[in-house]
């Protein structure tokens, strides 16, 4: 328990310990949250990404390791010793992006959401890692804050639940509404970020984003015109990560 500063093996080898009764109406406070269904990481105030510690907040989603793999097929497919330019699209608690500066030492990372309260909860966690001088956070709807650059990736677990599903409780009721729901069909925002994307990628460049169970054929569909596409499934068997690369200029004939 945290405001013991004790961790679980002081607790399971001191039986004897007796709480101070502040500290228990703390404990007790905490568990009354959880069993009002209120996400354990909200409570706690934490949530491990990639193996890094990143704070959360009610401002920002909880990362799934479902985006692990997101951070997965972009280091495979990214050089690690270049200076590579990555914008990550919604970025949320900065998971992506921190994940991605962490293991990438030369990259430089765009991280854009349109919730400034969510940037600062990234932006803490970017200090924590040591990667806040790599990372420029700003205030954006999707790359509109971006106009004119050009970026080797772009990443993105955008919004993509349909507004008809039945979230579970615990995630309908205290993540932020704004980063899960996209229009009835879940894909209202891929509709708009796709042609941003592919518009502000370098020719050859990768767009990697999450996609929600079911998902892959429309995004096939809204992808159909990038040089190659791919999806990868979750542990579940699910497809989970679009990849699609934008395609290059055709050659000219030459005379
Ligand atoms: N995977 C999340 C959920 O199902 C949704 C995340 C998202 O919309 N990007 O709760």
């Amino acid at each position: 328990m945290r405001e013991l500063k004790k961790d679980r093996t002081w607790l399971l080898t001191h039986p004897e310990a007796i709480l101070e009764p502040a500290d228990l109406a703390q404990y007790k406070e905490k568990i009354t949250r959880r069993q009002q269904h209120e996400p354990i990481q909200y409570i706690l105030g934490e949530q491990e990404f990639y193996g890094l510690t990143l704070q959360v907040t009610p401002a920002v989603l909880i990362p799934r390791p479902e985006t692990e793999h997101l951070v997965e097929a972009a280091l495979e497919r990214l050089p690690r010793e270049t200076p590579l330019r990555i914008a990550d699209i919604g970025t949320g608690s900065g998971a992506i992006a921190i994940a991605l500066a962490y293991t990438l030492p030369q990259a430089r990372i765009t991280a854009l959401d349109i919730s400034t309260a969510a940037l600062e909860v990234a932006a803490a966690n970017a200090r924590t890692h040591n990667v806040a001088n790599r990372i420029d956070f700003r205030e954006s709807d999707l790359l509109h804050a971006a106009q004119g650059e050009i970026y080797d990736a772009i990443v993105s677990n955008p919004p993509y639940v349909s507004t008809n599903e039945e979230l579970e409780k615990q995630v309908r009721d205290y993540e932020p509404a704004s980063a899960l729901y996209a229009g009835e069909t879940g894909l209202d925002i891929y509709r708009r970020l796709i042609p941003q994307a592919k518009a502000a990628l370098r020719p050859g460049g990768w767009l990697l984003m999450e996609i929600g169970h079911g998902q892959s054929e429309a995004l096939a569909g809204l992808l159909h015109d990038w040089a190659s596409t791919e999806f990868i499934n979750d542990l579940q068997g699910i497809p989970r990560v679009a990849i699609a690369r934008k395609a290059w200029p055709p050659k000219l004939p030459s005379k």
